[in-house]
């Protein structure tokens, strides 16, 4: 055994260092036969065998007749899968990192980190692709395989891409997760293509993932070569209940120049969208985003930016993190005022001001109660209703404080104003029929 380590000592010099974590570290010696020189190396399974026996096999022998002076007859054994033993050991390490018990996961994939179901804010906009992308964490396999997460550009598809991916290897560090873009996965096929290492390629994606989430599949689009690897790989993968969760730009039958069989088992599973968040949600993801910061965000700044950004996630959290950036080089809070200074045309572009009272008269309309009541003492139900939806909408929808508005419904507290947002804000998850009343009103107003 004495001779394995010394070759293993030897070989860390002569291969890669992350080929050395990745291939070399894992085998162990079982045998050697002096006899008739032969050799016998364990590995964790059969790809393992099959990739040192095509890339490593002449550095081992070369290693091994240097050391010894001996020509050694190589041979792989793989481990007995029964225990499990050969998957979770502390075999793979991470690359870059040391091999040690503690890092028993295979390669870790490329996540990032604040990607999680935590700090996913949760909206009507994507309820539906949170809800299917926890269940398919919580079972890789079992229940929507293939799941696709189409939307929008900078909706949040690869943030619950990564969340699947981080939940999984919670839940199970050992899972060989494999995140890739499309377009990584093209270059990695052009690559293989090239180098003439297909078997390497497909060992990779086939052999050693349990969970495949792939990003941006809108890339394929057009390249037919992928495709037909990426519909084998699927295949494969599927047969096998691997897990596969891409995202998309475009529903999956829409992608143009996309093979139609690959397009039909794109359709296979479930799909679930995502949509532009509504006014609630972009402030709460403000605010989410400025806490995970460690940065004060006023409600009303959070508002500011939340009325005028209104299409894409990325854009909010990008016009944030200038403002944060320009918080902490001046030593300034946060504030309306900077705010308008440093984001200028993008919160006054295309921002045409709604009077308040144009608003008030248009609830006044649709719940036909007079503007009178509307801004008078009484505190009926049939009044207070619509004078809050008032007061929420003046909100949302104009640069009102608080405290001018409590004065434009007959002089009221702004604590008063804070409570009446606070009760349209539940009442509208209660009440489907008044929730869709304020929608209405938003969109006729702001038409
Ligand atoms: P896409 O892949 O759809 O283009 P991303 O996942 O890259 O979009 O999201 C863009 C940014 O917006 C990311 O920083 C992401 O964290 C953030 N984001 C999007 N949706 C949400 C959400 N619901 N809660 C928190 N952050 C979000
Ligand atoms: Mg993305």
């Amino acid at each position: 055994m004495d001779l394995w380590d010394k070759t293993v000592t030897a070989l860390r010099d002569v291969v890669k260092p992350y080929d050395f974590m990745h291939w070399i570290r894992p085998v162990n010696c079982e045998a050697i036969d002096d006899q008739t020189h032969e050799i016998v190396l364990t590995v964790p399974d059969d790809s393992h065998g099959r990739w040192l026996e095509e890339h490593f096999l002449s550095d081992i022998q070369k290693t091994l007749r240097d050391i010894s002076e001996t020509d050694y007859d190589v041979r792989f054994r793989c481990l007995p899968e029964a225990t499990d033993a050969s998957k979770s050991s502390p075999a793979r390490p991470t690359p870059g990192r040391p091999a040690g018990p503690s890092r028993a996961a295979p390669d870790q994939p490329d996540l990032v980190a604040r990607y999680t179901f935590d700090t996913f804010v949760d909206g009507p906009n994507s309820r539906f692709a949170l809800t299917a992308s926890q269940a398919v964490a919580e079972s890789p396999g079992v229940r929507y395989n293939p799941m696709c997460i189409y939307g929008g550009v900078g909706l949040g598809k690869t943030h619950l891409l990564h969340a699947v991916g981080h939940a999984v290897l919670a839940a199970n560090p050992e899972a060989r997760v494999l995140y890739v873009t499309s377009e990584r996965f093209v270059n990695d096929l052009i690559g293989a293509i090239r180098t003439n290492e297909m078997d390497a390629f497909r060992t990779r994606y086939r052999d050693r993932c349990d969970v495949l989430l792939i990003d941006d599949i809108q890339f394929m689009a057009g390249k037919d070569r992928t495709q037909e690897e990426f519909f084998h790989l699927f295949n494969t993968l599927h047969s096998s209940h691997k897990q596969i969760v891409m995202t998309s730009d475009a529903l999956p039958q829409a992608i143009p120049n996309m093979e139609e069989r690959l397009k039909s088992r794109l359709q296979w599973g479930l799909i679930a969208d995502i949509k532009p968040p509504g006014f609630e949600t972009r402030v709460a993801i403000l605010k989410g985003k400025a806490e995970a910061d460690g940065v004060y965000l006023d409600d009303e700044v959070a508002m500011l930016l939340a009325r005028h950004i209104t299409r894409n996630v990325r854009e909010l959290e990008g016009a944030l993190m200038r403002l944060e950036a320009n918080a902490r080089l001046f030593g300034q809070r946060i504030t309306v005022e900077m705010t308008q200074a440093v984001l200028g045309d993008l919160v006054e572009q295309g921002h045409r001001q709604i009077a308040p009272d144009t608003i008030a008269k248009a609830v006044s309309n649709a719940f036909q109660v007079p503007m009178a009541a509307l801004k008078g003492p009484r505190r009926h139900r049939q009044v207070t209703v619509p004078r809050q939806v008032a007061m929420f909408l003046i909100r949302e929808l104009t640069d009102a404080s608080l405290p001018q508005i409590g004065t434009l419904f007959g002089g009221r507290d702004h604590t008063t104003v804070i409570n009446a947002l606070k009760r349209i804000e539940s009442l509208r998850e209660a009440d489907l029929e008044l929730r869709e009343q304020i929608d209405r009103l938003r969109l006729e107003l702001t038409r």
